[in-house]
């Protein structure tokens, strides 16, 4: 039956040998858990992407790293191979203005996590990690911007974000089943926007923190005193910055309890588009005229993550303020703004 309850064995306690797998890992997040990983002295740390090895945004020195596409069977089981531990956080993914405008992208990450989670499975892994996201949750309730946080049960009854939201709540329920069915101790946290230094800051994927930070160190530079919003910057979102989210990740797939329950990783301060803005510019010492881009992708109203949960089985919630977070992100896309415009490797 699909609800009888599995007994959870305890399994021996990890040690700094156990070989960790991570995906997605020349991305954003999960590029930064295996620099936490490793900094924790973790020795075997196998990294995987489809991006060629020079595109990812972080290689870390002493990581095994391969270069391989994780929506083909093959390559995940020799992605798997040997592995304790898999971590998976590669999509096919970016801003509003990607999962939009490329549903079909979105929609296919499902093969990644359905030949991820199997060759995890057949590899003998203790325990497997997928991170799923807020755009799961049902856009009904998300159509004012002083909208409700959103708690975990709000996932359904299901109208998901089309395409992307749809493939992360397909995913997560192969996670479930993985469990009732086969007993593989997986976990499932649904990130809420994410932003930090090491992640996509131009060319069409990049969330709305580095936009705003790359559009207002162009205005700096090139002296223009305009930026251009999308919507009419009254959207509320709520964002988490990395240091929490690698930290968040590595306490869920180590809490027992949360087997095959998915939970909020994310931040509780709700800002508007708008507030965004004036703490960047407040970042940079400038103030630009805003000019809002009515037709441009916006997303739901608004969004919010509903902590009570982590909170009373972790005893812990991301709590970087944005002010903080986003002064080390400026600081961060401001050098590659101007490694890149004097030629230099942006990556790295
Ligand atoms: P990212 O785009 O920086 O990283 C994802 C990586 O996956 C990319 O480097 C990409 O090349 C890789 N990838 C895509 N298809 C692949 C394939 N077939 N095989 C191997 N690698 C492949 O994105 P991110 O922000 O680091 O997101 C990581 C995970 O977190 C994703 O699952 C994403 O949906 C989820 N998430 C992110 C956010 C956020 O705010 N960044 C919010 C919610 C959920």
């Amino acid at each position: 039956m699909m609800n009888q309850k599995r007994l959870v064995e305890k399994d021996s306690p990890r040690t700094k040998d156990d070989l960790i797998v991570i995906a997605g890992a020349g991305g954003f997040i999960a590029g930064n858990l295996v620099l936490f990983f490793k900094k924790k002295g973790f020795k075997r740390i196998r990294a995987v992407d489809k991006k060629p090895l020079a595109e990812w945004y972080l290689r870390v020195p002493g990581v095994e790293s391969l270069s391989l596409d994780c929506s083909q069977e093959d390559s995940c089981r020799r992605v798997c191979e040997g592995a304790v531990e898999v971590y998976n956080l590669a999509a096919d993914m970016g801003g509003m203005g990607f999962i939009e405008r490329f549903r079909i992208e979105c929609l296919r990450s499902i093969l990644i996590n359905t030949h991820m989670i199997e060759a995890a499975y057949r590899a003998g892994a203790k325990r497997y990690f997928f991170s799923s996201s807020a755009c799961a949750y049902n856009t009904l309730l998300q159509q004012d911007p002083k909208v409700r946080a959103l708690k975990e049960s709000d996932a359904y009854p299901a109208m998901a974000e089309r395409g992307y939201g749809w493939e992360k709540l397909m995913s997560e329920m192969f996670c479930e089943e993985y469990w009732h069915e086969r007993g593989l101790k997986t976990f499932m946290a649904r990130f809420h926007n994410v932003y930090g230094p090491h992640g996509t800051w131009d060319g069409g994927r990049e969330k709305a923190p580095a936009a705003i930070c790359r559009k207002v160190i162009e205005a700096i530079d090139t002296g223009n005193d305009t930026i251009d919003i999308w919507g009419d910057g009254t959207q509320t979102r709520s964002f988490m910055y990395i240091d929490d989210c690698v930290k968040g990740i590595d306490m869920i797939t180590h809490h027992d309890p949360l087997i095959a329950t998915p939970i909020n990783l994310g931040s509780s301060e709700l800002v508007s588009i708008n507030e965004l803005v004036s703490k960047v510019e407040k970042i940079a010492r400038i103030k630009l005229k805003r000019k809002y881009d009515l037709a441009a992708p916006r997303g739901v109203a608004g969004r919010n993550s509903d902590n009570t949960f982590i909170k009373k089985i972790l005893g812990w919630e991301p709590s970087t303020t944005l002010d903080r977070g986003l002064s080390a992100t400026y600081q961060w896309i401001k050098q590659q703004y101007y490694a890149r415009k004097a030629g230099r490797r942006v990556v790295e």
